[in-house]
This record gives structure tokens, C-alpha cells and sequence, in this order.
């Protein structure tokens, strides 16, 4: 039913005027952003509070207009169109349905708009509207009003109007943020749904990596304007390009150290962990996924317990290291490691190996990654 459209961002930059009189800096909210968002695919642009996505939401959306750089839909330079002529859906995180109306009005208002050619007949409007309201399965509630609706009903109505268009493409900026937990998560999985069927080309923009990770074909995460990585949240998580990323990705997060690289081994407070090959003595972070330390008597990399915790499927060791960035090491390990809870007593000491694909390192001054080992 919807037209699959690359979308291609290109030296996309955003400058605002400063609202600090004393600083007549601008401020740069989107910064020479290029990406090409593949035909029907779901791109989850993440980042934290303030870093550019709505910015660059609405870049695309045509409700802000560039400082430079351009963009287009397939073969089209939409750069200076106006958002209504541009054939995109928009979701934002507060609904924005018009409360007076019935679900069915609010879904039609988009159709009823339309002029010359694009008009349509009364049933013809009907019938989308109720496309649009079944593939969202909200059909049973048109008649109702947003009040008389859960969080998570108007959200759909509110995805069913964006969609009752057939845009080319469907703009998402925190679409989940206003819901509860449980309807966060259906919320997300129905997204999910919708964008697989319609196979719209979808910009979904959110601060929580999770759900960027789980919704998303692939993910862009943004800090202060730039971007710092693209790619498949696997790939992302499994291999960050620089500590922001590393920092941002993952729950638990990542536990870092500062490390020294000495002789082609690591260092994390004076013990060698783990050999690297040819890397040149430097300062460094080194950062340790949770689940990148296994329990071992002769493990080079030792720590101070805190506690075990057992949580169903995984048991966390948690540990304190003098080297330790953060005030304590989580290691995550398999319940199938039997943990003798009398001998793991509070403040005895614990070693680990490192499993060094989980292991990553980072420059101490940039931040930028430093690979080793075969890549
Ligand atoms: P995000 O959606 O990632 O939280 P935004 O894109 O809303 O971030 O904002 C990015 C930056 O641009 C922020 O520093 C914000 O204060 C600034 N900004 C956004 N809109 C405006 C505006 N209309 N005028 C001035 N500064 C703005
Ligand atoms: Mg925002």
C-alpha cells in the first residue's frame, strides 16, 4: 500500500542563534549529518537528551529548514518543499489528536484536506481510514473520543492518522515515551509490526538504546550534532567506535577501567590481564562488557566482592577494582557456573579472565577506539 523510498541526508547541518545574550555563539544542533536510509527500512536515530533528533526530525519533516545541506525521497530533492508536500507520516510522543473529534474524525482529517486531484470521495476516505485503523487493529474504537482512550489506544490512533495518507516516509520522535512500561513494550513490538507490513521507510527517534536496539534495522547514535556511529545494533553494540558509544549502548553498561598498555599487554591496576600483540604503550580506557569476564581461580584480573546476585537466568558478580571508573565491576555469568555462595563471602577476593572480543580499548585523549587482535 505505501511506496518504499530511500531517504538521503547530505552534509545535513542545523544552526540555531544562541538564546544566551552573552554568547554569540550559535548553537550547531545538527552537524554535517549524512546518512542514506535504505528502501522500507526502520532507522532508530539515538541518543541522549539534547543531542539533535528531533532537530533532525524535523529537518526531514520540513517543519525546520536546513542551514545547509540537502535532502531527498527517492529521486527527489525535498530540501525546500514544504512538510504537506512532502508525503510524510508524523508521531510525536504527546499524541497530538484533536479531542473533540471521534477516533474515525481524527483519522480522516488528514484526507479531508486534500485538493485537486488528491481529493477523494466520502467512502473512498472511509474506506482508507478504516484500512489505516484495522492495520493498527483500532477498528472497534472509532466511534470513541482520545479521552475515553488508554495511552496506548491514541497512540495508535495517532499512527493510524500518519499512516491514512500512505506516506512515503513515517517520522516517529518518542513515540513511547508518555506510555507505562508493559504498553511500552507492545507499543514498540506493534511499531514493529506496522512498519514490516507497510514496509515504509521509517525514522524512529528515541534516548533509550534499548529500544533503539530492538526496534531498529539499523541505528545512528548521535552525540552534540554528530554522528558517532551507524550500523545493524548488533554490530553497534559489538563493536563501538569510540568510548561514547561504548558508554551509551548496553544494560548493564559497560565497565571501564583505566588501563595501561605496557609491552603488549593490558594493564588494569598494575595486573595483566590480557595480551594484545602490537599495540604501543599508552594511557587507555578499557572498557569490559558484564558478560566478557569468566570466573577462574588463576585469572589475571582480580577484584574485591561486593555481592552475588542471582537472577534467574544469570548470576552478577559484583565486585569493586581500585582501577574501576565506575564505584563497582558487574560481571554477568551463566547460572550454569555453580557460585559456592560460602566461599564468595563479601570482601574475599574473586578472579576473572577476560574474554578479550568483550574487551575494548580507547584512546585516553580522543576516546577513539584502539583495536587489537585480529579484527
Ligand atoms: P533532542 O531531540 O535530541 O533532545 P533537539 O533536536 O531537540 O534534541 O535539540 C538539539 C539542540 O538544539 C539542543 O541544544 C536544543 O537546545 C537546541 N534547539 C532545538 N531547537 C531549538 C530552537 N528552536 N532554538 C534554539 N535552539 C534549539
Ligand atoms: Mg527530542
Amino acid at each position: 500500500m505505501v511506496v518504499i523510498m530511500e531517504v538521503v541526508l547530505q552534509h545535513l547541518t542545523k544552526s540555531f542563534p544562541s538564546r544566551d545574550r552573552k554568547d554569540h555563539g550559535d548553537v550547531i544542533a545538527v552537524n554535517d549529518f549524512n546518512l542514506t536510509i535504505p528502501d522500507g527500512k526502520l532507522i532508530g536515530l539515538l541518543g541522549p537528551s539534547g543531542c539533535g533528533k528531533s532537530t533532525t526530525l524535523n529537518l526531514i519533516s520540513g517543519l525546520l529548514k536546513p542551514t545547509s545541506g540537502r535532502i531527498l525521497f527517492g529521486e527527489d530533492d525535498v530540501t525546500n518543499l514544504p512538510p504537506e508536500n512532502r508525503g510524510i507520516g508524523l508521531v510525536f510522543q504527546n499524541y497530538a489528536l484533536y479531542p473533540h473529534l471521534t477516533v474515525k474524525q481524527n483519522i480522516l482529517f488528514p484526507l479531508e484536506n486534500l485538493k485537486g486531484k488528491d481529493k477523494l470521495t466520502k467512502s473512498q476516505m472511509l474506506d482508507k481510514a478504516v484500512l489505516s485503523a484495522k492495520l493498527v487493529q483500532i477498528e472497534e474504537l472509532m466511534e470513541r473520543r482520545p479521552r475515553e482512550l488508554s495511552g496506548g489506544q491514541q497512540q495508535r490512533v495517532a499512527i493510524a492518522r500518519a499512516l491514512v495518507k500512505t506516506p512515503r516516509v513515517l517520522l516517529l520522535d518518542e513515540p513511547l515515551s508518555n506510555l507505562d512500561a508493559r504498553l511500552r513494550l507492545q507499543t514498540r513490538e506493534e511499531i514493529r509490526r506496522i512498519q514490516r507490513e507497510t514496509g515504509v521507510t521509517t525514522v524512529f527517534v528515541t534516548h533509550d538504546q534499548e529500544e533503539a536496539m530492538s526496534i531498529s534495522d539499523l541505528i545512528v547514535v548521535m552525540k552534540e550534532g554528530v554522528v558517532q556511529q551507524i550500523g545493524k545494533p548488533q554490530e553497534v553494540y559489538d563493536s563501538p567506535a569510540n568510548l561514547f558509544v561504548a558508554k551509551f549502548l548496553g544494560t548493564p553498561p559497560i565497565n571501564l577501567f583505566e588501563g595501561q598498555v605496557k609491552g603488549g599487554r593490558l594493564l588494569i591496576g598494575g595486573e595483566a590481564v590480557l595480551d594484545l600483540g602490537k599495540i604501543p604503550d599508552q594511557k587507555v580506557y578499557a572498557g569490559v562488557r558484564p558478560e566478557g569476564f569468566a570466573l577462574h581461580e588463576e585469572g589475571g584480573f582480580s577484584c574485591t566482592l561486593d555481592r552475588v546476585e542471582v537472577m534467574g537466568r544469570d548470576i552478577s558478580v559484583v565486585s569493586a577494582n581500585q582501577a574501576s571508573l565506575n564505584p563497582l565491576v558487574r560481571a554477568i555469568i551463566g547460572t550454569e557456573n555453580k557460585i559456592d555462595t560460602g566461599r564468595y563471602r563479601e570482601g574475599s577476593r574473586v578472579r576473572f579472565h577476560l574474554i578479550p572480543h568483550k574487551v575494548y580499548l580507547f584512546n585516553w585523549e580522543t576516546e577513539e577506539r584502539i583495536y587489537f587482535g585480529e579484527r
